[in-house]
């Protein structure tokens, strides 16, 4: 709905200035979280709002800037790899990996309502094109 959509944005817009977030305490194992891998600089673990049968966020370990993919910096490059290679390793694990999706929202106009950096692996549906 309007409404929805409206709040939504909010939310995004007030996220955006950075400092701690849920996924701090769910790197802690504070909350809990279902996770599907984990290495020693990345965690991936279940969407709690899926949009597909698969819905799996990926996400590095420590933040250090990354609230957002806007926000890399050259020193990122190696780390930023290690994501989508692990967002490849969470595909096949999860059964997805010849029809998959990975998604980065990047600030408020996508609907990033996060910001540590994370990517979105979907699979088990049907993807359309153009995305929302
Ligand atoms: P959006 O909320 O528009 O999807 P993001 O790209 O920032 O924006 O995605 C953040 C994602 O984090 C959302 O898909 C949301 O469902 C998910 N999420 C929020 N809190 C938790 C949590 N405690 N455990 C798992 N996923 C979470």
């Amino acid at each position: 709905s309007v409404d929805e959509e409206a709040s939504a944005k909010v939310a995004a817009t007030s996220a955006e200035s950075g400092g701690p977030t849920i996924f701090d305490k769910i790197i802690l194992k504070k909350i809990p979280s279902s996770i599907v891998y984990e290495d020693e600089t990345v965690l991936a673990f279940r969407d709690v709002s899926p949009q597909a049968p698969v819905h799996v966020l990926v996400i590095p370990k420590i933040k250090d800037g990354l609230t957002q993919l806007g926000k890399a910096e050259p020193r990122h490059s190696e780390i930023l790899g290690h994501l989508l290679f692990a967002a490849k390793v969470v595909a096949e694990k999860e059964g997805v990996v010849d029809n998959f999706r990975v998604v980065i929202n990047n600030g408020p106009g996508a609907c990033q309502s996060v910001y540590h950096l994370h990517l979105h692996v979907l699979g088990g549906r049907q993807m359309k094109w153009p995305p929302g």
